[in-house]
């Protein structure tokens, strides 16, 4: 089993808990002294650095939210001289200004360390040929992956978002054989590729696809996988947190985190207290050597489990399991909560419908109403009354997941939008 850092990777669990607990004291000091934003929270809160002696006090501290960053617009938060960062990325703001995060050269350095691991993990060598089909600009998709793939010494192709035609066409003669991607857009390559008389399966050497950047199913990688003969992999990262950072390994049993970098906690919303290993909380994380911008206890946002367990393939670092959903992806229907994922889960086990589809929801009256648009494949016959019989399986399944009805609509292939970075899921037309 081939490792970036063998010695890291493999380390005792007691001595990674070790190296945690001297890197969260030094960094609880760093953030106190150079940042006006964390002094202050920190004596509201009435901590100071000197409480933290190991990381069993991590639940004396602070909270952060992405509102902090939008409140500190556009560095109130960072640690370092703006003549010390040597990047930075924005993420687009919904409600107004975007959020800014910036890097020092160790920081990017530190990611990339992470990504180099993570493709690794992945199977992934110097021999590669990485297609990194993430946007590249603000977003940190694309610069992300990229110098992840430089840094394990693969050779790289960035042809970032868009001109699907021409990604394919480069991926073919290029020889290229793994792809960085949204999984919805890997899903419209596959898709794409064929009208152009080109088989992913059969006519490339792709072999592994690494996703991310929106939640995505089980069902769905099985589907990828067929479909295209890849290996799919999950990653995760938000650009708060620098970016894409952790990749699944071989196994395929859950994104490891590096805890010499991260501290990650999953919390119970409602009381803040640690959740027993493997059940689903609040994703927590603290950055432990970032510089620039350092988050204490950052609430993520996403609904998350950890495996502690040694890992299969030998890595110590905790497993981060696939993720439930965000909580601003969520929508509430009638007073309940509906994720994305939920429904994309429910498609994939339909070879009849594409895996493309669009929730839209209205009000009529007080009440809520739900219908799911979906796009029918070749795979569905021409007869009217297995038509109705697909459309009422549909909803019975779905109803079953989502404890709300939801009325199926299809469509024809090619409808639905498609998107070359993070899949648009929902039309919310309702007005409250
Ligand atoms: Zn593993």
């Amino acid at each position: 089993m081939p490792y970036w850092k063998p010695e890291i990777e493999t380390m005792d669990p007691k001595d990674l808990r070790q190296m945690q607990s001297e890197k969260l004291v030094k960094l609880v000091k760093y953030v106190y002294d150079r940042s006006p934003f964390y002094k202050k929270r920190f004596d509201e809160f009435g901590v100071k650095p000197e409480d933290i002696k190991s990381i069993d006090d991590i639940g004396k501290l602070p909270f952060t939210k992405k509102q902090d960053l939008r409140d500190t617009y556009p560095n109130g938060m960072f640690c370092v001289k703006n003549t010390d960062v040597v990047r930075y990325h924005a993420s687009s703001g919904t409600t107004g200004k975007p959020t800014v995060v910036g890097y020092t050269q160790n920081d990017l350095d530190a990611w990339a360390e992470s990504l180099a691991r993570g493709m690794t993990a992945a199977g992934l060598t110097q021999d590669d040929i990485i297609q990194v089909s993430y946007g590249y600009g603000l977003f940190t998709g694309g610069l992300g992956v990229h110098y992840g793939s430089e840094k394990l010494g693969a050779t790289t192709l960035p042809t970032s978002s868009g001109n699907t035609e021409r990604q394919i066409t480069l991926m073919k003669d290029l020889d290229v054989t793994a792809i960085c991607c949204t999984p919805s857009y890997f899903s419209y390559l596959i898709e794409a590729a064929e009208q152009m008389g080109c088989s992913i399966k059969n006519d490339t050497k792709l072999r592994v696809g690494i996703f991310g950047a929106e939640p995505w199913s089980e069902s769905l990688r099985k589907r990828i996988e067929e479909r295209s003969g890849i290996k799919a992999y999950d990653v995760f990262g938000t650009s708060e947190l620098s970016g894409p950072l952790f990749i699944e390994c071989e196994m395929q049993e859950g994104m490891h985190i590096w805890s010499d970098m991260f501290l990650f906690e999953i919390l119970d919303p409602e009381t803040n207290e640690p959740v027993p290993d493997g059940e689903v909380g609040e994703l927590v994380v603290t950055t432990l050597v970032k510089e620039a911008l350092p988050l204490i206890r950052y609430r993520v946002g996403d609904l998350a489990s950890l495996d502690t367990s040694v890992c299969k393939c030998g890595r110590t670092h905790p497993r981060l399991m696939r993720l439930k959903g965000r909580s601003d992806d969520m929508v509430i229907v009638r007073g309940i909560n509906v994720f994305p994922g939920q429904v994309e889960y429910v498609l994939v086990k339909f070879p009849e419908v594409s895996p493309h589809f669009m929730i839209i929801l209205d009000r009529d009256g007080e009440m809520d109403s739900m219908k799911v648009q979906v796009e029918l494949t070749d795979m569905v016959s021409d007869k009217l009354d297995d038509y109705y019989k697909l459309k009422s399986r549909i909803e019975h399944e779905l109803k079953s997941i989502l404890n709300l009805y939801a009325e199926v609509e299809f469509v024809a292939p090619g409808t639905i939008p498609r998107s070359e970075g993070k899949a648009k899921r929902v039309t919310d037309n309702r007005t409250f």
